[in-house]
């Protein structure tokens, strides 16, 4: 059985008093019986590195520049996030599709980068509502992580995936735990074909997960843990929610 991943992405969110606040409330927290990681804005990472050394919880960011230096103003480099401790970087959140114009080329050229320096890439992937609607989930999904296979080739196993259908995010709506198990079995088969070690790779789901949804969406068996937004600023919630899992 995989152990499960409960990850926070903390998005443009936090201050050096609220982060202080928010770590030693999870650390207080003491152990539980999953891996923790929290994703944070680039001018914490150096605090969030002290705060966590020796810590059970890891750390890392929310991008990566597919680059690995060089005149990209404005970019943060897979080396740099290493000289910081950084285990993960989220790579593809719809976010960054939607709003700084990520394409699956990018996306996969990022998660490379972050390979290369030994970071976790946590390639997100999900379909909007219109696509759900028209029926279009399963070949957007398909599509946007059949890119980063192919960049990565035998490296395939060392990432973590994470189902974020962009309806559910920070709406409120939440995927059946039906819904989510369904998707995540379609991308388990797709990386069973291209990885050996598909069946070890951590397949994170994420969209307005929160303690009260998490217990049912983490017992399916294709949800190898949680991709955590809102509910990762509250201590409370991101340690009942690691609980679940
Ligand atoms: P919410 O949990 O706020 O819906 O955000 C999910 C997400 O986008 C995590 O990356």
């Amino acid at each position: 059985t995989r152990r499960k991943l409960v990850v926070g992405n903390w998005k443009m969110h936090g201050s050096h008093a609220a982060n202080a606040e928010l770590l030693q409330g999870i650390l207080a927290g003491g152990p539980v019986n999953a891996d923790l990681a929290v994703c944070v804005p680039f001018p914490y990472l150096s605090e969030v590195a002290v705060t966590l050394a020796n810590s059970n919880v890891a750390w890392g960011a929310q991008d990566v520049s597919a680059h690995e230096q060089g005149a990209y103003t404005g970019e943060v480099s897979a080396g740099m996030l290493r000289e910081f401790g950084c285990r993960y970087a989220i790579v593809g959140h719809s976010e960054r599709r939607a709003y700084h114009g990520e394409t699956d080329q990018v996306v996969a050229d990022k998660a490379k980068a972050a390979l290369s320096k030994g970071i976790t890439p946590i390639v997100c992937v999900g379909e909007t509502l219109a696509q759900r609607e028209a029926g279009e989930t399963e070949a957007v999904v398909k599509r946007q992580l059949s890119a980063v296979i192919h960049a990565l080739g035998h490296c395939v196993g060392e990432m973590v995936v994470a189902y974020e259908p962009v309806w559910a995010i920070g709406t409120g709506k939440v995927a059946t735990p039906e819904q989510a198990q369904a998707v995540h079995a379609l991308l388990r088969a797709q990386l069973r074909a291209a990885a050996p070690q598909a069946d070890n790779m951590k397949i994170l789901y994420g969209g307005s997960m929160k303690p009260d949804n998490a217990p049912t969406l983490l017992a399916q068996p294709d949800i190898d843990g949680g991709l955590i937004g809102g509910a990762a600023l509250k201590a409370a919630d991101f340690l009942a929610i690691a609980r679940a899992a």
